[in-house]
């Protein structure tokens, strides 16, 4: 490949010099009082308010693709756009704003929530290279301060919650997982005052601030919380702002539009689901209020990533005892919070039978995607063949037998796709991924063993059914069976080196999430199973919401 021509690749923006727009404000309903104190705000959609400043801020880490993508310059040490992100300033045309919204928070109304640290900036638009559409984005501000939905809270994050949500809002979309975006990670230089265990122990830990970006924030529970206080005239007009800016494919005069708008969150919901399942991430807080109306991964907290296969995990201490938000919960709970969406739009939409069928929408798109990908994680086209489903479950219920690391189990199955390099018939490569994936090598018993050949030579068997040369059955897998991912322990690591001043393992970890698919020279430590130390320490598997 050539160099692009530098004359033809568009100079990227200083942020602080870059004009945004506030459309946002003048489509909604605007709390009328600017006063950031909590409260409750009836009737509106959103409130005013402005950043509040930080002491010293400091840009700790930088995402060079999304800078690319919105035509970004990485700021300067003490320019103009690094105070910016840091709440310190504003570009020309901002208003920011925290949006208000309610939610149902582990299977219960919870009122009035809104943004309670998160603050949008204003939209910024995008010319999109290569005759794309023009697109335009928000920035906003997660850790800027107390908003009029801080509740009881100080609107700050600390460095620990945020380079998490960092890192893993840029790994997802690496992975081809739709999420929300992060531009940049600030430490503010103040500290922040957090009782991480809940157990009275509360100690200071250094703050940050997070600039996220995505076409929207907007959550199921911006359309309950109107829907909930019998606020219609709001309702609809967030609904037909929404339609506007974010559905314009759909005709906003027909009566239907709210139905084919639900029908459409229910299909990005599935897909987005489906990702989770095949790259094996847990949310860890699925409420209403975290559900993004464009099926985009939102809100980064006690998130995690499957390690020992266990449909039960969940890296959430505060669900441990209900496990409501567990891996293998998720594709029903968001079914459930899709219900609750149904709920808030009843008013708009003719009669509940849309409504339900867009529901079965989501069910048997998210099973139709889940299968496919399913079937592509083990190289193949399909899984409906005659006792494919049997075989499928047979995996699940060994690979759930003893502590078996999933993302490495499917990584080390396509290196043993026969005539790729490995002979068929020989024992020790047929059990080889298992083996390589086996927190403790003990554990595969001889009855084990014997049902792994089994299942795995029936795969092999399988793969010969597929019209592909073993190099392409490998690149099928590969595709979609990420070798690096932003393990916990791993961004644990991370943190504790940047609480001390040291970035360079963010940063190199952030190098290697950027190309998860793709085996990286001297990056076998990425690729690794978790390490006996990380199994309790906190950050390292389990976490708190205390962020
Ligand atoms: P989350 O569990 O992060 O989705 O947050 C649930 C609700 O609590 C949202 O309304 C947040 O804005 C709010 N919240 C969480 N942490 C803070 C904080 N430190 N300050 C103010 N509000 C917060
Ligand atoms: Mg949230």
């Amino acid at each position: 490949m050539s160099a692009p021509d530098p004359t033809l690749v568009p100079a990227l923006r200083d942020l602080a010099a870059t004009p945004f727009e506030a459309q946002v404000i003048a489509a909604l309903p605007v709390d009328p009082d600017d006063d950031p104190v909590p409260r409750a705000v009836p009737g509106v959609s959103l409130s005013r308010v402005r950043p509040t400043p930080v002491v010293s801020p400091k840009l700790l880490a930088w995402s060079d693709a999304l800078g690319e993508e919105l035509g970004l310059a990485r700021p300067t040490a003490g320019s103009a756009a690094l105070a910016i992100l840091a709440g310190n300033a504003l570009a020309p045309g901002m208003q920011p704003y925290a949006a208000r919204y309610g939610g149902h928070q582990f299977g219960h109304w919870a009122g009035q929530l809104g943004d309670g640290r998160a603050i949008t900036l204003g939209e910024l638009s995008c010319p999109r290279s290569e005759g794309a559409d023009a697109t335009a984005y928000e920035l906003q501000l997660k850790g800027a301060g107390m908003t009029p939905y801080s509740r009881h809270a100080d609107g700050r994050a600390v460095l620990r919650s945020s380079l998490r949500e960092f890192v893993c809002s840029e790994a997802m979309h690496a992975l081809g997982v739709p999420t929300t975006r992060a531009l940049s990670l600030v430490g503010t230089g103040e500290a922040v005052l957090r009782d991480m265990f809940y157990d009275g122990n509360a100690r200071t830990e250094p703050g940050a601030v997070v600039c996220r970006v995505a076409p929207t924030f907007l959550r199921f529970g911006n359309y309950e919380i109107h829907a909930a206080f019998g606020e219609q005239e709001s309702l609809q007009r967030l609904m037909a702002h929404t339609l506007r800016r974010h559905y314009p494919h759909i005709d906003a005069s027909d009566p239907a539009a709210p139905l084919h708008w639900f029908s459409e969150v229910c299909e990005r919901t599935a897909v987005m689901v489906a990702h989770w399942m095949r790259v094996g991430f847990v949310h860890g807080v699925m409420n209403t209020d975290n559900m993004s109306i464009l099926g985009l991964t939102l809100d980064y907290g006690p998130y995690g990533f499957l390690e020992g296969y266990d449909p039960q995990w969940t890296p959430n201490t505060t669900d441990a005892a209900g496990r409501r938000y567990a891996y293998g919960q998720q594709p029903q709970v968001a079914l459930w919070n899709l219900s609750r969406l149904a709920g808030a739009l009843r008013s708009l939409v003719d009669g509940d039978d849309g409504l339900h069928a867009a529901l079965e929408r989501y069910r048997e798109l998210f099973g139709r995607t889940h299968r496919t990908m399913s079937a592509a994680k083990l190289g193949l086209g399909s899984l409906a063949e005659p006792g494919d489903a049997e075989w499928h479950n047979e995996l699940f219920g060994l690979l759930a037998a003893t502590e078996t690391d999933m993302p490495i189990f499917f990584r080390q199955l396509s290196a043993s796709v026969p005539g790729a390099g490995i002979a068929s018939g020989d024992d020790a490569a047929l059990l080889a991924p298992v083996r390589a994936a086996l927190y403790d090598p003990d554990t595969l018993d001889a009855a084990l063993a014997a049902r792994w050949r089994q299942w795995l030579l029936r795969w092999q068997q399988r793969l010969t059914h597929e019209a592909l040369s073993a190099e392409q059955i490998v690149a099928r897998m590969d595709a979609v069976n990420p070798l690096y991912l932003p393990r916990n322990y791993l961004a644990q690591e991370a943190i504790d080196a940047a609480e001390q001043g040291d970035l360079a393992p963010l940063l190199s970890l952030m190098r290697v999430l950027q190309r998860p698919y793709v085996a990286q020279a001297g990056c076998d430590a990425y690729a690794a199973r978790r390490p006996e130390w990380a199994r309790q320490r906190p950050g390292c598997s389990a976490l708190s919401c205390s962020s």
